[in-house]
């Protein structure tokens, strides 16, 4: 198997807090795997997601590893962490820097030292596969949330990173650009067999998406595997289903039929 992410023993605390928000966190992320990591707010989604890029790594007292296509986190260059590495997050207007769609994407590039003639080739060749091609002229402050969430998006791809993280990317997007968003991760997952971890609280997006579900209680790993799985696990669990109105409705609509995959529990660690 191809490990794209691994976490050791992965302990983190964050300054002056008296207990770790993740304690003793071992996981597995193998190439071509989409994996939504889901529980309750606070329970240290994002902090987990934050360790898989240089750059978001939080400050605080870490121990235990974390490895990125086997090497150290720590041993990453910013150049190594852009092309291996992309990020999305909530915010559709953090991440933009040029004025228009056409000069960010180039600018991604130009940033890791691509010839001017590749750039316009690779440039073009995304916009297409997006669909964004009509929008590449277009001011950055004209587009719309959903519009900007996938220049962003674009942004990231056109670097070929091995890994695609997303926190919560679709928080302040309408429903049709939310679904539209997805569409475009599912495509990314199915056809280009882009390795996908994404912090999402809607579970019917992790039931449709995502072939492994990953759950933090606790500050630990209580399930790693099939969605469907993960969220019979949850609604036998109060305290879960109480941050989480939307799973009984699930299994009244018989939704967790949806998708039955075999169950791969990390080791140690049981299913249900
Ligand atoms: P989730 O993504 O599951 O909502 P977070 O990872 O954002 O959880 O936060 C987990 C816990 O860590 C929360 O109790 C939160 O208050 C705390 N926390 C998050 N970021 C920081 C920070 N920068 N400094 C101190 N505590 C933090």
């Amino acid at each position: 198997m191809d490990q794209l992410i691994q976490t050791k023993q992965l302990t983190f605390t964050y300054p002056n807090a008296h207990i770790p928000v993740l304690q003793d966190v071992n996981l597995t992320v193998d190439r071509g795997q989409f994996v939504v990591i889901a529980g309750a707010t606070g329970s240290g989604k994002t902090t987990l997601l934050n360790h898989f890029k240089k750059e978001l790594l939080p400050n605080g007292q870490r121990s235990g590893d974390v490895l990125i296509q086997q090497r150290s986190i720590d041993n990453f260059s910013k150049l190594s962490s852009a092309k291996t590495v992309g990020y999305v997050g909530q915010d559709p207007t953090v991440q933009p820097i040029m004025t228009t769609v056409i000069a960010e994407l180039a600018f991604s590039l130009e940033n890791v030292g691509v010839k001017s003639d590749e750039i316009e080739r690779r440039v073009a060749e995304l916009a297409n596969y997006l669909g964004l091609d009509q929008l590449l002229h277009h001011e950055i402050h004209d587009l719309s949330g959903g519009q900007l969430q996938l220049v962003n998006l674009a942004s990231v791809l056109i670097l070929r990173p091995e890994i695609l993280l997303f926190d919560e990317p679709t928080a302040q997007l309408d429903p049709l650009s939310t679904q539209h968003f997805f569409d475009v991760l599912q495509r990314l997952h199915q056809e280009l067999g882009m390795t996908i971890v994404m912090v999402e609280h809607n579970l019917e997006t992790a039931l449709s998406l995502a072939d492994t579900m990953l759950l933090l209680q606790n500050h630990r790993i209580t399930f790693q595997g099939a969605p469907a799985v993960g969220i019979s696990k949850m609604m036998n669990d109060p305290k879960l289903t109480a941050f989480i109105p939307e799973v009984p409705r699930l299994f009244l609509e018989n939704r967790l039929q949806v998708k039955q995959l075999p169950i791969s529990v990390a080791e140690g660690q049981t299913a249900i």
